[in-house]
């Protein structure tokens, strides 16, 4: 299977090449060059079957061969035994036709440990059997920095350089960064903002030489294979309530929208899903693009969700490229106006996107509403992110004829301060976090300087080099 880059300048490549170059070399996004499909015998067998044999099945149906079936498989047992449910991704019912989907059980407490888990274990079968290493370089506001820590500590061929803004971090998400003990790991505090870390980051990838020198790889949101993973629990729910026999309907708290584009996936490849929804906090940039056809950005606002803070949602480019009929130039030329004046125009896109697609924003005080109200109705806890999600979901226009799966992408325990504001109550880390906020901090700080970062990613890199 080949892939190709949504600007359609870039080289077409295989899946481990994808696998390790993130973003294209036309700035674009890879995509599979056709959709896998499967027949609805093969969806039905998925119905009980163990989250990881699904998610080998899944993920093999991308690699195009490259990836021994039988490795896959063992990655993914692997990469899921670390998961604190025997289900991995539990679904909980909460209301009559609505069940809330858990993707929190894993070590960082949050839904990206599904995809980062097996990424690193691709990443690192991917780098020993063609004899490399690779460093990685990320910038987290909270949850990414600490997935990606959790999953690389125990790789052979991989260091990971986490930057993020000092002080501005929760004590939970910056210490799942500083408490894991192992030499490949690293987390650097710095003197600025998350956008001065992103900053860093990009200064880091444009300098060709450097990128070179340290084998630069990149494991943001934008890269095709944690999107892949991410397609599994949209099956493993799908079919737990009756696909494809019935279909099913499925509301995601959405901030770069790849979780949300994993479902479009799942879709292209054969699940029945009737309705996809984008659920979005105060930084509203999709619903109000949703609305009026105009993806216009403006400043961030700092929300009780903070993983959905964002500006940029970028693999709506993903979504752009297939909604507009995989027209290069008209990509190009929209993420251009982007660039030059902050908006765009979503045009002969929309037509599909208003069909295939709603979307709704939750204000703070309805997602304080909402945590409270499905406690008191159900006894259930959510984050403020799943809680999201409720409240789009409560404001849907569409006559529902499936049941509606709510996408539940945090732990309440991982946004405690939140927690107690809305509720009174500050909910506990699971019993296996328990020594994590006693544990001993591993800590760089560094200036917001991007010779003084590459001198210290350099330096923790050789310091590994065999
Ligand atoms: C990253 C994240 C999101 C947003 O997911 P996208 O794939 O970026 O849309 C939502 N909730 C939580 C808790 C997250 O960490």
């Amino acid at each position: 299977m080949k892939y190709v880059s949504t600007r359609g300048q870039a080289p077409i490549l295989d899946f481990e090449d994808v696998l390790l170059a993130g973003l294209a070399r036309d700035g674009g996004l890879y995509l599979p060059e056709s959709w896998p499909v499967l027949d609805r015998d093969t969806i039905g067998s998925f119905a009980g079957r163990p989250f990881h044999e699904v998610a080998a099945e899944i993920v093999g149906r991308f690699t195009g061969g490259a990836i021994a079936q039988a490795d896959l498989s063992r990655m993914a047992r692997d990469a899921y035994s670390v998961f604190g449910h025997a289900a991995t991704t539990p679904l909980v019912q909460i209301a009559p036709g609505v069940f809330v989907l858990e993707l929190f059980h894993g070590p960082t407490l949050a839904f990206k440990d599904v995809a980062m888990q097996l990424l690193a274990r691709l990443m690192d079968h991917v780098l020993e059997k063609r004899n490399q290493r690779a460093t990685i370089v990320g910038a987290t506001s909270g949850d990414t920095g600490g997935a990606a820590i959790e999953a690389f500590r125990a790789s052979k061929r991989v260091d990971v350089v986490i930057l993020y803004p000092h002080g501005r971090v929760s004590d939970v998400q910056r210490r799942m960064m500083t408490t894991p003990v192992e030499a490949n790991v690293h987390a650097v505090a710095i003197d600025g903002t998350f956008d001065d870390c992103q900053a860093l980051v990009k200064g880091m990838f444009n300098d060709h030489a450097f990128r070179d020198r340290v084998a630069l790889a990149g494991v943001n949101s934008i890269n095709w294979a944690r999107i892949v993973a991410q397609v599994t629990y949209y099956f493993v729910a799908a079919t737990a309530l009756g696909a494809p026999h019935r279909q099913v309907s499925f509301m995601v708290p959405t901030g770069n929208f790849g979780d949300v584009f994993a479902g479009y996936a799942a879709k292209r490849m054969g699940l029945p899903i009737d309705r996809l929804g984008i659920a979005s906090n105060t930084n509203d940039i999709l619903p109000r693009a949703h609305a009026t056809g105009v993806y216009d950005m403006r400043g961030v606002v700092a929300t009780s969700s903070p993983s959905m803070d964002i500006q940029i949602s970028s693999n709506f480019e993903r979504y752009l490229f297939e909604a507009g009929g995989r027209d290069t130039a008209t990509v190009r030329g929209q993420m251009q106006s982007l660039a030059q004046s902050g908006r765009f125009e979503v045009g002969g896109a929309m037509e599909a996107w208003r069909q295939e697609f709603e979307a709704a924003s939750a204000s703070e005080a309805e997602v304080a509403d909402a945590i409270r109200h499905v406690q008191g109705d159900s006894g259930y806890l959510m984050d403020p992110h799943t809680a999201c999600a409720w409240v789009a979901l409560g404001k849907s226009q569409l006559r529902r004829v499936a049941p509606d799966v709510i996408l539940s992408t945090a732990h309440p325990a991982k946004f405690p301060d939140a927690m107690e504001a809305i509720t009174g109550i500050r909910p506990g880390l699971p019993p296996r976090l328990a020594n994590l906020l006693t544990d001993p901090e591993r800590i760089a700080r560094l200036p917001n300087d991007l010779a003084a970062v590459q001198r210290y990613v350099e330096t923790k890199a050789n310091e590994r080099v065999p």
